[in-house]
């Protein structure tokens, strides 16, 4: 019997529609051509550009999808020239990760031998970890409850307990799972500023209490500061790291720069009950409209999206799937003719999306 999941599409602003249309045209041909599940989409309207015509950023309709979908798949959100009263932008996908408790951002980066990267590698080495963003606190509790007078501005950053227990034996657990698959030795980095802040100290000793539960795997900690150098000098040593939201948005941008840039990267936002899946990037404006947008962080997010769905449902072809459609991307990148701009090619965002599907199906 086929597994049968929903899938929510947010096609966001900007870019968003773009990238996101070939990628669902992808998934299912994927589908089709699959005997053990099937795939259904239900577009979930929400964003910069629905508030501007609606006045309603995230309706409830939008929300109601999501809650009930299997996974959601959305690409970005935001206009820079939309802005709420305040002065600060729509975001939908930050408003999502707090309803629906995605607390673990998965941003994973990895360069393959031969595979674009700024740095000079030393020969041999690849890298291949993965940095793992607290997603509904940390500073961005923040937003929106910010007070700003005319000599003072005051930001809240919050760390719970409960949050960061479940946060952390995520980071354990998908460590396990890739030493099990040798992608890496068991190790867990706890990324802070614990010399500094005592929200930070807190943070680490509730990360060391979940390390405790796990002998068999290594525990470390580092602060943010280092980790911007060591990202920089020797980013193959990292396996997993975990740190608070603010931090992870930034470094998550380093590791996009160590991959060639936002178009490869990939990722994922996790809850106990709900999953999300998008591209680092944001929407684009300066790009939008033109065919020219890269599709693959897209492309590599919905392939994120198969694995979590077939591990979650006990559904192997699923996963074989995902790394198929992982390595499909990764030659169309590797083989270097069919690239779009940001990558150094001339292609157009379908044209990406074609050898994606040519690499799946035809090669
Ligand atoms: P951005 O990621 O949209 O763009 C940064 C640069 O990278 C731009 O030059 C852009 O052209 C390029 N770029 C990004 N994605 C690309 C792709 N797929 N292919 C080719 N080039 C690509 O960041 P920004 O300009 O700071 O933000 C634009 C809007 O997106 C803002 O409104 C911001 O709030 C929003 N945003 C949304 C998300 C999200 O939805 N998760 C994340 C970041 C920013």
């Amino acid at each position: 019997m086929k597994h049968s999941f929903e899938i929510a599409v947010f096609e966001g602003d900007g870019i968003g529609p773009e990238i996101i249309a070939p990628t669902v045209d992808i998934l299912r041909r994927m589908a089709a051509a699959s005997n053990t599940y099937s795939l259904t989409f239900t577009n979930a309207p929400a964003g910069a550009a629905h508030y501007r015509e609606t006045g309603e950023s995230l309706p409830e309709t939008s929300m109601a999808v999501a809650r009930r979908a299997d996974a959601i798949l959305l690409s970005a959100m935001g206009l820079p020239s939309v802005r709420y009263a305040d002065g600060t932008e729509i975001s939908p996908q930050i408003d999502l990760r707090k309803a629906l408790v995605l607390f673990a951002g998965v941003r994973p980066v990895t360069v393959r031998s031969g595979q674009f990267t700024p740095l000079k590698l030393p020969e041999g080495r690849e890298i291949d970890f993965v940095l793992i963003r607290e997603s509904t606190e940390g500073l961005f509790y923040t937003q929106g409850r910010g007070e700003v007078t005319r000599d003072e501005a005051r930001e809240t950053l919050l760390i719970t307990r409960d949050i960061s227990e479940k946060l952390f034996r995520f980071a354990f657990a998908l460590a396990r799972a890739r030493k099990e698959a040798r992608r890496g030795p068991g190790r867990v980095t706890c990324v802070d500023k614990a010399n500094v802040f005592r929200a930070f100290a807190f943070f680490r000793e509730i990360f060391d209490a979940e390390a405790a539960r796990h002998p068999d795997l290594i525990a470390d900690h580092a602060y943010v500061d280092a980790t911007a150098l060591w990202m920089v000098q020797k980013p193959w040593e990292f396996d997993v790291l975990v740190t608070e939201n603010m931090f992870g948005d930034i470094l998550s941008d380093l590791g996009a720069g160590l991959m060639g840039g936002l178009g490869l990267a990939p990722s994922a936002d996790i809850g106990l009950d709900h999953a999300l899946f998008q591209p680092c990037h944001g929407s684009a404006p300066d790009i939008a409209g033109k065919g020219v947008a890269n599709p693959l962080a897209m492309i590599l997010s919905a392939a994120m999206m198969l694995d979590w769905l077939g591990l979650r449902h006990d559904n192997p072809a699923m996963v074989s799937d995902a790394a198929r459609l992982r390595s499909a991307a990764d030659q169309v990148v590797a083989d270097r003719r069919v690239l779009t701009r940001d990558l150094g090619g001339t292609a157009s965002t379908d044209e990406v999306a074609r050898a994606v599907l040519d690499a799946l199906f035809v090669a």
